[in-house]
């Protein structure tokens, strides 16, 4: 069975002690709701990394990510972070290819394929986001971008490392605009999304990848996003930063 996952990419929001004050919030308010096969992750900027693990310790259905890592093991990249820095912090996942990466710093297909190997071998998880702009939609090569963001992302990887991938379908018009694609539009590319994996990993794989669903997911949308038959949770941006909002949520799959 396929895991179930709410993770709360939080951007760059929230200081410091804003953001330790809303983890400890969200750790009490959720923990006894997390159960079976279902696991939150926490995506906060790097500087809240550390005391984030430390607080989640105690809940193993209750994980940490990072937002972005680089592709190089290490050396001259004068603000960067690496993937080896995550792991050695206790961090558990790295969201890679959001569209905002995508968009705001021209990380390609290529350029993705890369930080997914160096997630992989240093024992991370990559939570890696695909999903098409409102003008590919129109166009009607929406499956067409998915596909190749798929192939050129993460189908070169080994049956084996594939099976450590969590996928984000994410529609670029629907991240932070408030608009949702509705539950048939998500599942439709959901089925799409798996029927690719199958026919690169075979059936046993896509039957247990999980894919999530993101763009401006809440808590008045997400049990019929969520009861899709291929949507196994969300990554959830805004509604992840309001602790109430994120809570109710997590608890859709109770
Ligand atoms: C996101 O940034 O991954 C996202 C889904 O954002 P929002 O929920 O705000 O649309």
């Amino acid at each position: 069975m396929r895991k179930k996952i709410v993770a709360g990419n939080w951007k760059m929001n929230m200081d410091y002690t804003s953001g330790v004050s809303l983890f400890s919030e969200i750790i009490n308010m959720i923990k006894d709701e997390v159960r079976g096969d279902q696991e939150v992750i926490v995506c906060p900027p790097f500087v809240h990394l550390h005391s984030l693990v430390q607080l989640a310790n105690q809940h193993p259905k209750i994980s940490i990510g990072a937002q972005n890592c680089h592709q190089a093991d290490a050396g001259a990249y004068t603000g960067e972070i690496s993937a080896a820095m995550i792991k050695s912090i206790g961090s558990e996942y790295v969201i890679l290819g959001h569209s905002e990466r995508r968009q705001y710093f021209a990380e390609s297909n290529e350029l993705l394929a890369k930080k997914t190997d160096m997630v992989l071998k240093n024992g991370l998880k990559p939570i890696f986001c695909i999903g098409e702009t409102l003008e590919e939609r129109n166009s009607n090569i929406h499956f067409d971008v998915i596909k190749t963001q798929l192939a050129e992302g993460v189908f070169h990887l080994t049956a084996e490392d594939f099976a450590n991938v969590v996928l984000a379908y994410e529609p670029v018009w629907a991240i932070g605009t408030g608009v949702t694609a509705s539950p048939e539009q998500a599942q439709e590319v959901h089925a799409f999304i798996r029927k690719e994996i199958e026919s690169r990993y075979g059936d046993a794989i896509a039957d247990n990848t999980t894919i999530l669903y993101g763009g401006s997911c809440n808590p008045g949308n997400a049990p019929e996003l969520f009861s899709q038959k291929d949507i196994d949770g969300g990554l959830i941006g805004g509604a992840s930063l309001k602790s109430r909002d994120f809570t109710e949520i997590v608890k859709v799959f109770n």
